[in-house]
């Protein structure tokens, strides 16, 4: 072959295999959460909890002791921007000060804090409660969670289909459209340390499904996405379950021997499969619960109306009876 085709088609490759072919920069997940208490009045531990993944890379949690939902958050720092993913379940800065810690840990660009993206993975409160403490920060934009603000911002044109792509400097990050749980519910694929943010589409947890049919379509989209790609750790928005797989109870501040937070490329590549035999009200496969919880709290309600009917009637029967005695023995 001629050298300056041969050179030609090597150059073509390596464009081609950029995204996919370069080593994902390496990082530690050598860290235990702190894990809550029974009684947390007695066993003080930081509200925040910061993990330094690599140097560019940091994963924080609020502590299960502050709120029960103990949600993770992500800081990607670029070389001219910074994206944070989520800002938890606490407005107060006070209890929590995201905020702040967030801005110590940004690089100065000039004598300024380089610009921050806030995105979020959905609207559930436990993801955005935070919001308010970036608000008056200059350098600091926040995308709203809504539908309409998700596809604009992001330029989605036919959601739920298609990839966008965030730009961080010298590090690229893609948004994957993965709604079911929430309707406007995005993934963050980070090029650079090829970890995937599922938020609560996927964790080590209970998967609460509001659309059957969208879950499936986006667990398939999200497994087309990572098939040719390097998947270093699958990271999603809580760790509900032990070690052992089992289910935390729900609402509970204590996560004694909990389950680590990162899931695998192949789980990922699973999801299809375990999402298809979801009923629509609650299914159990392995350690993955999936729940409709509008539907299971509407069954649930339903229940004690039968109950609280049942007990009525019986006491009206009760009362009646007696009373008719009454008249019996007059
Ligand atoms: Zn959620
Ligand atoms: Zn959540």
């Amino acid at each position: 072959m001629n050298p300056l085709y041969r050179f030609l088609l090597a150059f073509g490759l390596t464009l081609a295999c950029l995204p996919a072919c370069a080593d994902p920069a390496p990082g530690s997940l050598d860290v235990h959460w702190n894990e809550g208490a029974a009684d947390c009045t007695k066993a003080p531990q930081p509200p925040l909890q910061v993990h330094r993944y690599n140097a560019q890379t940091f994963i924080l949690r609020e502590s299960p002791c502050v709120t029960f939902e103990a949600p993770f958050m992500y800081l990607l720092i670029g070389s001219s921007r910074a994206l944070l993913i989520d800002t938890g379940d606490v407005a107060d800065p006070k209890q929590v000060p995201l905020a702040k810690t967030v801005m110590d840990l940004l690089p100065e660009i000039g004598d300024a804090k380089m610009p921050l993206i806030v995105v979020h993975t959905h609207g559930h409160l436990d993801h955005r409660a935070g919001d308010p403490q970036f608000q008056s920060l200059p350098h600091v934009q926040i995308v709203q969670t809504d539908l309409e603000h998700v596809k604009q911002y992001f330029g989605f044109t036919n959601w739920p289909n298609g990839v966008s792509r965030i730009e961080l400097g010298d590090r690229a990050v893609d948004v994957l459209p993965t709604p079911g749980h929430y309707p406007s519910h995005v993934s963050y694929y980070d090029r650079n340390t090829a970890l995937f943010f599922s938020g609560d589409f996927f964790l080590p947890g209970r998967l609460l499904i509001d659309d059957t049919e969208d879950d499936i379509r986006s667990a398939q989209r999200a497994a087309d996405f990572i098939r040719d790609r390097p998947v270093s750790h699958v990271l999603g928005g809580h760790i509900e379950l032990d070690a052992q797989g089992n289910t935390f109870d729900f609402g509970s501040n204590y996560h004694p021997n909990e389950h680590v937070l990162q899931l695998t490329k192949q789980d990922l590549l699973g999801l299809p499969a375990i999402v298809a035999q979801f009923n629509g009200f609650y299914t159990q496969d392995g350690m993955y619960v999936m729940l409709n919880q509008y539907r299971v709290l509407a069954a649930e309600l339903a229940a004690f109306v039968v109950v609280v009917v049942a007990l009525a009637t019986l006491i009206w029967w009760y009362i009646r009876r007696r009373k008719r005695a009454r008249l019996a023995r007059a």
